[in-house]
Formats: structure tokens, C-alpha cells, sequence
């Protein structure tokens, strides 16, 4: 008998007053029974429609009957010959708008729990499962992947699996890209993500971190000198956006990126991290997406006061809806409808206060979303000792520098095809945030996931 019930199973967290305070994971995860209960809340309907939903098309009906009947081995395997990190999708995806949001049970109550579900499997697998990937035998050819971010991961993985030699360079001391230098240890837990990347390693994958292409080695001598047949470009777009506004280059105003590199790369939250961090009394984040969610919780758990200031309203905000329902119920106080004009220094150079103008919402714009207009007479000054822009961030111009007969977009993207990942370079293939600009994990691992199957394509027939 399916189960009837309008809403999902409700995910075990820690208390708000908790939580604020400490960096260990928001969201337990569902028992053995929730998830029996839960998959039985899907139809599992004829059409599917959840699968169109997910980029990597998982046959999700089929894995969730599995966890119905308690197989949960059975669901794992289903999950992976889609998914090679089900463990960080489970986490992250923004389901609402992809599987999620297309569940017909989502019409007349709340969808099912697929994120919460999946993210069941793959942290039940890890568990209870010790077997090591076999590494598969090698076909003879090697392919370079530049990055190890969610792209280049999942393109490594696959084509490991092929039996290819993959050899992944990563600029940073530590694998995962976004998953470990941005996404916080409380809404993923880094040895998750290890774990993760382990299973790739058993695989025959290498990661020579430490390696910056285009500085240490460019993908012309990884093809010309170190003989790669094909390279896959996966380097993110980690380079952070300003507002040129007066101040910003006061002491006390960072990126995003800084702030949440040196919480969670570098663990500068805990006591003994060679790595300082400022712990700031006030602090103001700009920007209404996942990084500005992350950057204001993180700042809350190291003490201070946080506002969120926002240029559109609550409606718009584009961060998951989870992040910010988690983020209020944290303590974080959000100024919508603003937006800053110029910072103030004391005398010494630090940041004191921070002046924004009260906005409308227009006409809409290109996007679709109406535009913030400015209020007349509205200015009014926020005191702050900190202010963290997070306004968006573009692929970093390096690699397109140093690589001859790369063609980018104006704005830095790398032009690539979009269903085979192939750029304007025989044997160069790129994807992810480094070609579409910020988006999200499992966009990146789709990517991925089509330039391996691509570069497998090429080296074949070559
Ligand atoms: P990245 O993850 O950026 O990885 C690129 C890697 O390439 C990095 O490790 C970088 O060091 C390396 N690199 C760069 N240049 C070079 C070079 N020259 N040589 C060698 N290595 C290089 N998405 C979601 O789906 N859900 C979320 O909740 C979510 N939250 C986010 C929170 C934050 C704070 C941020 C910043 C992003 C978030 N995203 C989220 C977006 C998501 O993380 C990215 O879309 C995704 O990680 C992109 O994957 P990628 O492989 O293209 O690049
Ligand atoms: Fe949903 Fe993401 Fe899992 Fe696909 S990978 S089923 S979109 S949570
Ligand atoms: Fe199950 Fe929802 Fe998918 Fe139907 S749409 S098969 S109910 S998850």
C-alpha cells in the first residue's frame, strides 16, 4: 500500500540555537524506517516524470521501490550507473527545481523526499559497504582532466571505468573544488566528499594536486610534451565579482570565496588553524544566493550579527529555498529590497559602516525578474565591521591565456558544444562552471559526465 501522506517524512536536524554556534552537519539524515516510509510515498508512476527532472536522468522510481523493500544495495547500484557522488547530490541538488519539482505527488501535497532518499542509499552504502572499486584494465590511452571540481571528478570517473589512465591537475593542496573550498562542512561534510574522491582514486584515477595549468604546466604541453591524447577542462569560475563601490578596499571587506576558502579549506574556525579568519561583531553579506547563504551562516557560527542585504525580495532570492528557511531560522537578519552604495572606513582603514538605498521592484528585465529600481531619499547606514560580497563569480582568464586556439566568451566562459563538451580545440573538451559560469554540482557532473563519453568517442575513432 503506498503511503498517502501529503507531506514528507520530516528530516532530523540540530536545533537552530544549536547549530549556529557549531560547525557539525544541519540535516542528520532519515532512519532505515523514515526512508522505508518515505519511498513509499512514491506512485511510481508510468511516465516517470521526476527522471526529466534530473540532469544525469536517474531511474529514480526504480532505486526509490528498492529502498521501499529495504534493498538498499540494490538502490545504490541503481543510483551509481547514473550518479558518481549520490552522496553530495543527495545534499545539494537543488531538487525543488529539478527531480523534486516535476514529482506528481508535488501537486497536491509535497513531492517525494528523492534528495533526502538518495542521500539515504549513498550514506548507507558508505557504512555498510567496505569492497574497493576494481581498477579496471587499461586500454592504453591517457586523458588529462585540468580541475576537481564536480566536472572534472565525474569525468574522470567515467572514463577511468573505461580502463583510460586518468591523470586530474588541481591548482588547491585538496580535491573536491567547490564541494571543499566553498560548501560548508555543515551542510557537507568534507569526509563525505573524500570518501567520494577515494572511490575514484581505487579506480586508477591520479590527482597531482598543487598543479596550476597554465602556471605550472599549460594544456599545450600536457597534449604536445606529456603526450594526453585529450584534455578535459573543468577549472570552475572561481574568480569573485565586485560592486566598485567607494570602500571597497577597506579592511574588513572580502569575497565570498576568501571568507569561505579560509573557513573551509583551510578550517580556520577551529582553534591551532594557521589560517586566521576575521571574527567579526557585525557583518554585512551581499548577494541572495547559495554562496551569500553560506558566507552569512558561517559567519554567524564564528559569533557575529549577520545581515543579508539584498537587492530584489525574499521571492527572488536565488538560493536553494532549504538554505534560506535554514538561514532565518539560524538568526540571520535579511535587508531586501536594498542595496549598498559605498562602504565606510574608520581612520585606521577598517571597515565601519556600510550605506545602502531602499529599492522597487520594476518592470522585468531580460531574466524575466523585475528589475530593482532605486527609492528616492532612502539612504541609510548599516554599522558593520565586516562585508562579504557575494555577488556571483566568472571563470578565471588563466587557461584561456595560455591555450593556444581556445575560444572564450566575452564574459570569460569557455565556448564548448553543449551536448559533447567539445571547444574550439581538436581533443580540448571543457564543462561546467567554467563554461556555463556559476551554476550547480550536478549541472557540473552532467557535464562531465557528456565529455567523457565524448572524449571516448574521439579517441576510438582517432
Ligand atoms: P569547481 O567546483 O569550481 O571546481 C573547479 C576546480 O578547478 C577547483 O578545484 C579549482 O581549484 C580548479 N582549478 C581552477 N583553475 C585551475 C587551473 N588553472 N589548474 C588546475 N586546477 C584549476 N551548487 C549546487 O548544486 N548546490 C549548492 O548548494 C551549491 N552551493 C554552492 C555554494 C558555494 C559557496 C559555491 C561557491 C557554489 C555552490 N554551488 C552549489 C555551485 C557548485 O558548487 C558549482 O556549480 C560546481 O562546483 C561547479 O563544478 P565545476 O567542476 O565546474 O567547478
Ligand atoms: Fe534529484 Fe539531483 Fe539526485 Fe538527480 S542527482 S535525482 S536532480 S537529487
Ligand atoms: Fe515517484 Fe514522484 Fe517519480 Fe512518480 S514522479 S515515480 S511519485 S518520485
Amino acid at each position: 500500500m503506498p503511503n498517502m501522506s501529503l507531506k514528507k517524512n520530516i528530516m532530523p536536524t540540530q536545533a537552530p540555537e544549536i547549530r549556529n554556534s557549531n560547525f557539525n552537519e544541519v540535516a542528520l539524515g532519515y532512519t532505515k524506517e523514515q526512508a522505508i516510509d518515505e519511498a513509499k510515498r512514491c506512485l511510481n508512476c508510468k511516465n516517470h516524470p521526476c527522471v526529466g527532472g534530473c540532469p544525469v536522468k536517474i531511474r529514480i522510481p526504480d532505486f526509490i521501490q528498492k529502498v521501499a523493500c529495504g534493498e538498499f544495495d540494490e538502490a545504490y547500484k541503481i543510483i551509481s550507473e547514473s550518479s558518481s557522488l549520490p552522496a553530495v547530490c543527495g545534499r545539494v541538488c537543488p531538487q525543488e527545481n529539478q527531480c523534486e519539482g516535476k514529482c506528481v505527488r508535488g501537486i497536491k501535497g509535497e513531492p517525494v523526499a528523492i534528495g533526502r532518499l538518495e542521500r539515504f542509499v549513498a550514506d548507507y552504502h558508505n557504512e555498510n559497504c567496505d569492497k574497493k572499486a576494481q581498477k579496471p584494465v587499461f586500454n592504453g590511452h591517457k586523458v588529462a582532466v585540468v580541475g576537481s571540481g564536480p566536472s572534472g571528478l565525474t569525468c574522470a570517473g567515467d572514463l577511468a571505468k573505461k580502463g583510460y589512465e586518468v591523470t586530474v591537475f588541481e591548482a588547491l593542496h585538496t580535491a573536491g573544488g567547490v564541494l571543499v573550498y566553498g560548501i560548508p562542512e555543515f551542510r557537507l561534510p568534507k569526509a563525505i566528499v573524500k570518501k567520494e574522491i577515494d572511490g575514484l582514486c581505487d579506480l586508477g584515477v591520479d590527482i597531482k594536486t598543487n598543479m596550476i595549468v597554465g602556471k605550472t604546466v599549460s594544456v599545450d604541453e600536457l597534449i604536445d610534451e606529456y603526450k594526453f591524447e585529450a584534455v578535459f577542462i573543468g577549472s570552475g569560475a572561481g574568480l569573485p565579482k565586485f560592486m566598485n563601490i567607494p570602500g571597497e578596499n577597506l579592511k574588513g571587506v572580502l569575497s565570498a570565496n576568501e571568507f569561505l576558502t579560509r573557513i573551509n579549506l583551510m578550517k580556520a574556525y577551529k582553534d591551532g588553524s594557521d589560517t586566521p579568519v576575521m571574527h567579526a561583531k557585525k557583518t554585512v553579506v551581499v548577494g541572495g544566493g547559495n554562496v551569500a547563504m553560506d558566507a552569512a551562516r558561517c559567519a554567524k557560527r564564528l559569533g557575529s550579527e549577520v545581515y543579508i542585504v539584498y537587492r530584489r525580495s525574499m521571492e527572488e532570492l536565488p538560493a536553494r529555498k532549504e538554505e534560506v528557511e535554514h538561514a532565518v531560522e539560524e538568526g540571520i537578519i535579511f535587508k531586501t529590497l536594498n542595496n549598498p552604495v559605498e562602504i565606510y572606513g574608520d581612520e585606521n582603514g577598517f571597515v565601519k559602516s556600510i550605506k545602502c538605498v531602499e529599492m522597487t521592484l520594476g518592470e522585468p528585465d531580460e531574466s524575466g525578474r523585475r528589475r530593482p529600481v532605486v527609492k528616492e531619499e532612502s539612504e541609510f547606514v548599516i554599522d558593520a565591521d565586516c562585508v562579504i560580497m557575494a555577488l556571483g563569480t566568472s571563470p578565471n582568464p588563466l587557461i584561456k591565456s595560455t591555450t593556444s586556439g581556445l575560444e572564450t566568451q566575452k564574459w570569460g566562459g569557455i565556448i564548448a558544444d553543449e551536448n559533447t563538451g567539445l571547444t574550439s580545440r581538436e581533443g580540448i573538451y571543457a564543462g561546467g562552471d567554467a563554461v556555463t559560469g556559476a551554476a550547480t554540482v550536478i549541472l557540473a557532473m552532467g557535464a562531465g559526465k557528456n565529455a567523457a563519453e565524448a572524449i571516448d568517442e574521439y579517441i576510438k575513432n582517432k
